[in-house]
């Protein structure tokens, strides 16, 4: 197997509480110390296999890329948390006060590095699981993995990411088009498009802040292809950040939010219904429960208001070398970036096994193991109002308690 790999070495800062002394994991040598299998070394992976680890259960992170956060190492330049730094941090380390409010990538990173050095955690890198099945003794579940490895675990938690494949829609015509294009997900900064007329296809978190990026960054002209206008939500009122009223709220009627939220904007906000953006019509709970978070602000309504990005229709194929639009129109930008959002990419992971809906999501999250599937848990598979991180830092310990609670296998115990 490939060596296990320890993040962040060298990384050292009096911010930093100390770790704890090292502790040697024992070595599987039967089915009763079977590891549990965390597939994915993003946030949620490393803060499950803590949270096992801290109730003595041997987790063993498997991630695909050769770093810990590999999703957060290829994110846009400017991007920050919109979650405050407090609500974001994951299980057993705060972040240090001086990431500041709002968290920038690079901090995020180095966080997730200090996070599986500091906790020691066991993670292999290089390793893809491209498949889960039962164990043929029928106690535990077999990974397959890169290079024809296989896999025994007493337990398995997928923490692939939400994100995980870029989804770009099957226009007509996309094929043929010779234009630049490229998917939100390879975008970086907006140095190669300054000059350039930039259509950004999408209005979500990602598609809004891009052609902000490109307004600040020098594009020559921005346009926003919008199908269905978001909810967009400053990130803080007066200090009070957007992600504190999701808390407060989350446990409250969808309608009653809803009303609550569109009274708000109406106060808050400036009507851009004259510039293309009106007020959706759906209420803002109600979307988030149906898989689409708001636009958090950060310069989109100004940029909007002062005609700094034209919003246009959406997109409906390609023809001829030009965009065509929903409302007829055909334009030629000088780069089409489609922000067109991500799919799950579970089917061949575990699309055998009964637990994915008809839209490619678990059927269930966090503690609760699919029947048909017991000891196989998924997180960060869903869209919180309060915030991804805190979700996933919540899952971790529930995931933890469900199964040393369950005894899944039978996991080997830590000293100490
Ligand atoms: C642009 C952007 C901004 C965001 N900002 C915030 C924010 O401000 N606050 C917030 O709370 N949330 C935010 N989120 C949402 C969420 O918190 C992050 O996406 C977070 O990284 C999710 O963590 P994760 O561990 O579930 O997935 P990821 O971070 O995507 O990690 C998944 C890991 O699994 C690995 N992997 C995938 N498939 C396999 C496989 N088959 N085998 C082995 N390894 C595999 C990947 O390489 C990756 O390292 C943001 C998301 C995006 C896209």
């Amino acid at each position: 197997m490939t060596e296990t790999h320890q993040p962040g070495a060298g990384l050292r800062s009096r911010s930093w509480p100390t770790p704890p002394p090292p502790r040697s994991p024992p070595r599987p040598t039967d089915r009763a110390e079977r590891p549990v299998y965390v597939i994915g070394g993003g946030p949620g992976g490393l803060a499950v296999a803590y949270a096992l680890r801290a109730r003595g259960i041997r987790a063993v992170v498997l991630e695909r890329s050769d770093r810990v956060g590999d999703s957060w190492r290829r994110h846009y330049d400017r991007l920050r948390l919109h979650t405050t730094r407090r609500l974001s941090a994951l299980p057993g380390l705060p972040m240090p006060r001086r990431f500041g409010r709002w968290v920038a990538r690079d901090d995020v990173v180095r966080y997730l590095e200090k996070y599986a050095e500091h906790h020691r955690l066991e993670i292999v890198t290089g390793v893809e699981v491209s498949r889960v099945e039962r164990a043929p003794d029928g106690t535990g579940w077999l990974l397959h993995a890169t290079g024809g490895r296989e896999l025994t675990g007493a337990a398995v938690v997928v923490a692939t990411g939400f994100n995980h494949t870029p989804r770009i829609p099957d226009w007509p015509g996309r094929d043929a088009y010779t234009g630049e294009f490229l998917h939100a997900c390879a975008y970086r900064n907006a140095k190669p498009f300054a000059g350039r007329d930039v259509l950004v296809v999408g209005v979500g978190n990602t598609g809004a802040e891009i052609a902000v990026d490109l307004v600040e960054g020098g594009a020559s002209r921005v346009r926003l292809a919008v199908r269905t206008p978001p909810h967009i939500v400053r990130r803080s009122t007066a200090g009070w950040p957007a992600q504190y009223s999701g808390l407060l709220v989350r446990r409250l009627p969808a309608g009653l939010v809803d009303r609550l939220s569109r009274a708000q904007a109406r106060v808050a906000l400036p009507d851009l219904s004259a510039q293309g953006l009106p007020l959706p019509g759906t209420g803002l709970y109600s979307r988030v429960k149906e898989g689409a978070i708001p636009v958090q602000d950060v310069g989109l309504i100004d940029a909007v208001r002062t005609g700094a990005v034209e919003i246009v229709a959406a997109v409906e194929g390609f023809e001829d070398g030009a965009v065509v639009l929903a409302d007829g129109e055909r334009v030629r930008p000088d780069a089409v970036i489609a922000a067109t959002g991500y799919v799950r990419g579970l089917e061949g992971l575990v699309g055998g096994l009964g637990v994915l809906d008809d839209r490619g999501r678990p059927v269930v999250h966090g503690a609760r193991t699919p029947d048909n599937a017991p000891g196989l848990y998924f997180t960060g598979f869903t869209t919180p109002i309060s915030g991804n991180l805190r979700e996933l830092a919540l899952d971790a310990r529930r995931i933890a308690r469900a199964v040393s609670r369950s005894g899944t296998g039978g996991v080997s115990r830590l000293p100490g």
